[in-house]
C-alpha cells in the first residue's frame, strides 16, 4: 500500500477472511451476498463451502451424545467446549494417519484444525499431549462451520438465547450419533483414551482406521445410511438438497472418463461441455434444476466482469495519484480513451474483431457479439464466449484494455445471452436491488442499443454503475470502513488497495466431496468415478 499523510490515513486493512474467500475476489461490490448466501443457499443448502466432509456431522453428534451422557444435571456450554476440543484434536491428527482404501491419496484436505495438525502428525512423534492451540473457536470446527448444518439437518436442537450455545441432539441426531459409536466403540482409543490428555500414536493411528472422515465412502460404515438419509431427507430444504446432490450425480454419471474440478463443473453447467471434451446434457427430470444451477453460473460470469470494471476504476485512481488527492472522473474517462483498444483486445481473443472502438455504435459491437457466442446453442461458444473472457480477466496480466473491454463484452454478453431465453425465472431478479440482477442487465444491453450511444458511452455508464454499486455496498457496512474509493471534492479519492478479479462462490468441493464421502460416487477428481449402485439408484428416483 503506497504511504499517505499522517491524518489522512482512513483505510482499514484488508480483511484476512476476504483475502480468503473461495474465488479470490473480495466483495466490495455486495456480489458474495447474492450469489452465495442468495442464490446458492437455495440451490444446495446445507452443504456450505467450508463444511466439505459430511462425516463430520456424526462426529460432532457423537461427541454431543456423548458429553450429555455424562450427566445433564452438570451440562453447560462452557463444558461442553472442555470436552470437544481435545476430542476433535485427536480426531484431526487421525484423518492423517488413515490406511484404508477409501482414503484419497495426497493430503486430505478441508480437515478442521489441519492447518496445524497435519504438519504435527506428519512429525510421527510416539506421544501426542493436547493442544490447545490447534484451532481458536471455543466450539472447534463445530462452532465454526458445522453446528448451522447440524441444524438444516434436523440432527439438534439448539437454544434459542445464549452466546456460547449448548445444543442437545434430536432423535435423528442421537441416532446418528450411535451409528458412529457403532464404528469407534472397539478402538483402544474410545475404551482406553477417550478421556486422556496424551495419547500415544500408535492409538491414534488404530482410532484413525474406523473414526477417519473418508470411511462413509463405504456402505458398511454403520453412520454411512443414517448420514445419508440425513443428508437427503432431513429438515425443511431436503427437497433441494436431494435435487443438487442429483443433479451433481447426473453431471458425474456423464463425464466418467473426465476428471472433474470446479472449473470444468462451472462449464459442464454452462455450456454442456468442457474446453477439454467432456459433455452433459441435463436429463429431462433435472432439466429445470440444471437451468437454475446455469443462471447462477451466468451470474458468475457477470460478477467477474463488475467486478473488471471495479478493478479498472480502482487500478486508475491508485496509479494517478487518487490516494493523497481526489481525482475527477473525467480524467477517469480521457484515461480510457487513451489507453484502451479493441486492436489490442483482438490478439488475446484471436481472430474475428470488427472495426469497432470507442466511437463506434453500441449496438455494433452487441450485434458482432452476439454472432459470436452461439446464442441458444449448448455448444461452447468460440473464443468471444463468456469462458474465454473470464479466463482473461482471471488469469492474464492486466491492463486497461482488458479490464475495461474484456468487461464491458462480458457484462453485455451476459445481458445479450439471457435476453434470449426464458426470463420467468426467480434466478434473474436476484440482485434487483442492486441493480444489477441478469434482467436489468439484459435491459440496460437493450436500452443502450437502441439509444444508439457508442461503446465508449456504454462504458462509462458501467463505470458510473459499478461506482454507484460500490459507494452503497461501503455505506451499508459502516462503521466499519469498506470503501475502496469514496467521493471528495468533486472527484474521488482511492485508498490504495489492490482488487481481485474472480468468480465469487464456489461450493464444488463441498459437493463433489459429499456426493462421494456420502457413497454416491466415485472419487470426481478421479478420471473415472462411476456412481455407485446408492447413487444410481438415487439418480433414477428423481
Ligand atoms: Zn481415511
Amino acid at each position: 500500500m503506497p504511504e499517505v499523510a499522517p491524518g489522512i490515513q482512513r483505510w482499514a486493512a484488508p480483511q484476512a477472511s476476504n483475502a480468503a474467500r473461495p474465488g479470490g475476489g473480495q466483495d466490495h461490490l455486495g456480489l458474495n451476498g447474492i450469489d452465495a448466501s442468495g442464490l446458492l443457499a437455495q440451490l444446495l443448502p446445507n452443504i456450505n463451502v467450508l463444511t466439505v466432509h459430511p462425516r463430520y456431522q456424526s462426529f460432532y453428534l457423537f461427541l454431543l451424545d456423548e458429553y450429555w451422557r455424562r450427566g445433564e444435571h452438570r451440562a453447560s456450554a462452557k463444558g461442553f467446549s472442555q470436552f470437544l476440543r481435545p476430542r476433535e484434536y485427536f480426531h484431526s491428527l487421525a484423518n492423517f494417519y488413515c490406511q484404508q482404501p477409501t482414503h484419497p491419496v495426497g493430503d486430505y484436505g478441508s480437515v478442521i484444525g489441519s492447518r496445524r495438525t497435519s504438519g504435527w502428525a506428519k512429525r510421527r512423534d510416539p506421544i501426542y499431549p493436547f493442544r490447545e492451540n490447534y484451532i481458536g473457536n471455543a466450539l472447534g470446527g463445530y462452532g465454526y462451520y458445522y453446528r448451522s448444518v447440524a441444524l438444516g439437518l434436523d440432527l439438534i436442537a439448539g437454544p434459542k438465547f445464549g452466546s456460547l450455545p449448548l445444543d442437545k441432539p434430536t432423535k435423528r441426531g442421537a441416532e446418528l450419533a450411535e451409528a458412529f459409536r457403532e464404528a469407534v466403540h472397539d478402538t483402544e482409543y474410545i475404551r482406553k483414551y477417550f478421556d486422556a490428555d496424551e495419547v500415544p500414536r500408535e492409538v491414534i493411528e488404530e482410532y484413525a482406521q474406523v473414526s477417519c472422515l473418508c470411511r462413509t465412502s463405504d456402505p458398511a460404515t454403520p453412520d454411512q445410511r443414517p448420514l445419508l438419509d440425513a443428508f437427503t431427507t432431513a429438515g425443511l430444504a431436503a427437497n433441494a438438497r436431494r435435487a443438487g446432490l442429483r443433479t451433481f450425480l447426473d453431471i458425474a454419471d456423464q463425464t466418467d472418463g473426465h476428471s472433474l474440478d470446479d472449473e470444468r463443473f462451472r462449464q459442464l453447467i454452462y455450456f454442456g461441455r468442457t474446453d477439454d471434451g467432456a459433455t452433459y446434457r441435463a436429463t429431462p427430470k433435472l432439466a429445470k434444476e440444471v437451468a437454475r444451477w446455469r443462471v447462477w453460473q451466468a451470474r458468475e460470469y457477470l460478477s467477474v466482469g463488475l467486478s473488471a470494471i471495479f478493478a479498472l476504476i480502482n487500478d486508475w485512481g491508485v496509479a494517478q495519484g487518487g490516494v493523497v488527492r481526489a481525482l475527477p472522473l473525467a480524467a477517469l474517462w480521457d484515461h480510457l480513451r487513451i489507453h484502451t483498444s479493441f486492436g489490442e483486445l483482438s490478439r488475446d481473443l484471436g481472430p474475428g474483431h470488427p472495426a469497432i472502438e470507442l466511437d463506434s455504435a453500441f449496438a455494433t459491437l452487441v450485434d458482432w457479439q452476439a454472432k459470436h457466442l452461439n446464442l441458444g446453442s449448448p455448444d461452447l461458444p468460440d473464443s468471444l464466449g463468456e469462458h474465454r473472457l473470464a479466463q482473461l480477466l482471471r488469469f492474464e496480466p492486466r491492463s486497461t484494455t482488458r479490464l475495461a473491454l474484456a468487461g464491458l463484452l462480458l457484462v453485455t454478453a451476459i445481458g445479450r445471452r439471457w435476453r434470449e431465453a426464458d426470463a420467468g425465472e426467480e434466478f434473474f431478479d436476484a440482485g434487483g436491488g442492486d441493480d444489477i440482477s441478469i434482467r436489468q442487465i439484459g435491459k440496460w444491453v437493450q436500452s443502450a442499443s437502441e439509444r444508439r450511444i457508442t461503446v465508449g458511452d456504454a462504458l462509462r455508464e458501467l463505470c458510473e454503475r459499478v461506482i454507484r454499486l460500490h459507494l452503497n455496498v461501503a455505506l451499508s457496512k459502516l462503521p466499519e470502513d469498506r470503501f475502496r474509493f469514496f467521493r471528495e471534492l468533486g472527484g474521488f479519492r482511492f485508498g490504495g488497495f489492490d482488487i481481485g478479479v474472480g468468480f465469487v462462490s464456489s461450493r464444488y468441493l463441498a459437493l463433489a466431496t459429499h456426493a462421494h464421502e456420502l457413497a454416491l460416487c466415485g472419487d470426481p477428481s478421479l478420471p473415472i468415478h462411476p456412481l455407485t449402485n446408492l447413487g444410481l439408484q438415487f439418480l433414477k428416483e428423481a
